[in-house]
């Protein structure tokens, strides 16, 4: 049954970062752990990527519960070579480490004009927008690549193999937020297949297939068969990258063997997430980032002439600048569940 207005609560974003910190600190996360987890879910309310939202704070809380990530962990950061970092999650939380990691990401490529991230042994179903964002907001051009569960069936084949395998990119922009785009290399987020499900939706013909490998518009169906990779074998070959540069290459786990592991408490598999940043003025002669900058914002007026075009992330931003003064909305049930969650 669809959702009603009549069914939503309105909530601040204070109000949610409280919910979540409480929920998460009354289950054994460290108070670092929940802040770092709160602000990742609050910021998804914030600009409106609610598959990242409060929505996931069941899932969070069910694998503090169910022993599966340490609350109280604490993310150890070393230097792997000159321009690469490392930040062992230690079996926690995402958020945390890839504040860390982040920080120490930025100080290298500033330092060596491009450096790597590679943050292995954490839990996450977040966005991948957070982390490329803040990076671009200090100047830096970022990528973001996190692999999953085996959720999406390899170009041909109807058996869930590569993760949803989401990759981010973020690009400065002088007095403008930057231009991020965060996305699946499936036809959709997971997330959005289960509200649709919540919602009793139909889901659109190409983002999954049944367990028999025929298209399928039921999110029931679609959740108990394949998610299918984005433009057929071209997302399936972003797929495979981002398991080989998440997995293989820093030592984490395929999502295919992240679902091996798993003890399916409802929330998310370990794996590893790998980024790069690169410091634009490094990589023309003579320094100084602004005329790179600059010679971008005509590439951004170029597709915005065209009418029906927008930018990657004006969606986000645009929610952003009202959700701090109106709040957010959630379902009533989401929210007796979050409530129960954090007393
Ligand atoms: P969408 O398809 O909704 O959007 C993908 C990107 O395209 C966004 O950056 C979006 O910007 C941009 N975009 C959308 N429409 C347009 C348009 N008309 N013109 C220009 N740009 C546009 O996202 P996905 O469903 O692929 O992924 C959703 C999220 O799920 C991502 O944040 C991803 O990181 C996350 N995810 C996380 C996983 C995990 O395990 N941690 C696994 C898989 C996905 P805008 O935001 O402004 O709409």
């Amino acid at each position: 049954m669809a959702i009603q207005e009549a069914d939503l609560v309105r909530m601040s974003l204070d109000e949610v970062h409280a919910m979540a910190v409480k929920g998460l600190m009354q289950h054994g996360a460290s108070s670092e752990q929940a802040r770092t987890v709160a602000d990742t879910i609050t910021s998804a309310e914030r600009d409106g990527c609610k598959s990242h939202g409060l929505f996931r704070l069941p899932g969070y809380i069910g694998s503090l519960k169910s022993g599966k990530i340490t609350g109280d962990a604490v993310p150890v950061l070393s230097e792997l070579a000159p321009a690469v970092v490392k930040v062992d999650a230690a079996n926690g939380f995402a958020s945390l480490p890839l504040e860390i990691g982040t920080n120490a990401l930025a100080e290298k490529a500033r330092e060596q004009g491009i450096a790597a991230l590679a943050i292995t042994n954490s839990y996450h179903f977040a966005a991948l927008w957070p982390e490329a964002e803040r990076l671009a907001e200090q100047g830096l051009v970022a990528f973001a690549f996190v692999t999953a569960k085996s959720y999406v069936a390899p170009a041909g084949g109807i058996k869930p193999l590569y993760g949803t395998n989401p990759m981010a990119f973020a690009w400065p922009r002088e007095g403008k937020p930057p231009i991020v785009f965060d996305q699946a290399s499936s036809a959709s987020a997971r997330g959005e297949i289960m509200i649709h499900e919540r919602d009793g939706k139909p889901i659109p013909n190409d983002w999954a297939i049944d367990s028999e490998g025929n298209p399928t518009n039921d999110p029931t169906a679609a959740l108990a068969g394949a998610q299918l990779p984005f433009g057929g074998y071209k997302g399936g070959s972003i797929a495979l990258m981002v398991e080989l540069l998440a997995g293989a290459m820093i030592g984490d786990v395929f999502s295919f063997e992240a679902t091996a592991n798993d003890v399916r408490d409802g929330g998310p598999p370990k794996r590893g997430e790998f980024m790069i940043a690169i410091d634009p003025s490094r990589c023309v002669a003579g320094g100084g980032a602004i005329s790179q900058l600059a010679h971008a914002e005509t590439l951004f007026a170029e597709i915005l002439s065209q009418e029906g075009t927008r930018l990657p992330s004006d969606r986000r931003y645009l929610a952003r600048e009202s959700t701090p003064e109106e709040g957010i909305t959630i379902p009533q049930s989401l929210y007796d569940e979050c409530a129960a969650l954090s007393g």
